[in-house]
């Protein structure tokens, strides 16, 4: 089945989906982006996606090609289009085609380029990695200070990723000024106890959709949340360790630096919270 996509209004079999060497998100990774889980058929936590899309584009002053409620329906007819009952919805919003290569932004003319793709992933709710976690290496955090807004501009994660991919591990943790921002490509977490501690909110991390909604749920679970920096050391030493985003839901890290977090086997806590976090989000689906 040829994979159907969105561009500038269109739905287009993907080979013919096709985007100018001018645009300002293939010369300067001048866009935005979004990513959407899809469960049986219906997006997880869309409205958080559409209110991070809309600061991320005001931010950067990218004018936003259509409202919400017409993003949602080319979401939902391209769930219907690829048929996808697990997966993922990626979007992508940047400044356009000025017709050739400037530092300068085009004038409020240029429409932004808006493209989206379905990634099916049949067992993405019951991920195999779930049931092992991920092992962790830490880098230095050596990205830009607004990585607040969700751009485009993800060599350095992807350096990350191969890092990690070298060093036999699945992802990632940067570190800045001793303590841990977030994971490659998503937020991170240790456990102590009945606590659940994560890097708070600043334009050091990115604030994750999944972030939000799984602090919410440890909460009323009757965990305490700790929004505070930690270090590598306290986070080898904690209980549990995991990381979350809206590919992954709640992803258990079982090992950091080659070291073992707790049993080094997924923990309860990450497994429950995993649990609530799918349970919980599947009743709240559009
Ligand atoms: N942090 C970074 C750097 C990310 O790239 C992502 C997701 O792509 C996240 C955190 C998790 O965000 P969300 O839960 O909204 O997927």
């Amino acid at each position: 089945m040829t994979r159907i996509v969105y561009l500038n209004g269109d739905y287009l079999p993907e080979a013919e989906a096709k985007i100018s060497i001018f645009d300002r998100g293939f010369l300067m990774a001048d866009g935005v982006y979004e990513v959407t889980s899809v469960l049986d058929g219906k997006l997880i936590d869309f409205e958080g996606h559409a209110i991070r899309l809309a600061r991320s584009l005001r931010e950067l002053e990218i004018a936003s090609p259509m409202p919400d409620d017409r993003i949602l329906e080319m979401h939902r007819e391209l769930v219907r289009l690829n048929d996808i009952d697990q997966g993922m919805i990626y979007l992508q919003i940047t400044r356009g085609n000025p017709g050739d290569r400037s530092f300068m932004f085009p004038d409020a003319a240029v429409p932004s380029t808006i493209v989206a793709f379905t990634q099916n992933v049949p067992n993405l709710a019951d991920a195999p990695a779930a049931r092992t976690g991920f092992k962790v290496i830490s880098i230095p955090d050596l990205r830009w200070d607004r990585v607040d807004i969700k751009t485009i501009q993800l060599l350095y994660p992807s350096m990350g990723k191969m890092l990690a991919k070298k060093a036999g591990c699945d992802d990632s943790w940067f570190v800045q000024d001793g303590a841990v921002t977030e994971g490659t490509s998503n937020n991170a977490y240790i456990v102590k106890g009945n606590r659940i501690i994560t890097r708070h909110l600043s334009s050091d991390i990115l604030h994750g959709i999944t972030r939000a909604a799984v602090l919410r749920f440890a909460a009323e679970a009757q965990y305490v949340v700790e929004e505070r920096a930690f270090t590598i050391a306290e986070a080898q030493d904690a209980d549990e360790a995991f990381s979350t985003a809206a590919s992954i839901f709640v992803m258990p890290v079982v090992e950091i630096d080659g070291k073992a977090v707790g049993s080094g086997k997924p923990g309860p806590v990450a497994g429950r919270l995993r649990d609530i976090y799918l349970e919980e989000m599947r009743k709240a689906a559009i």
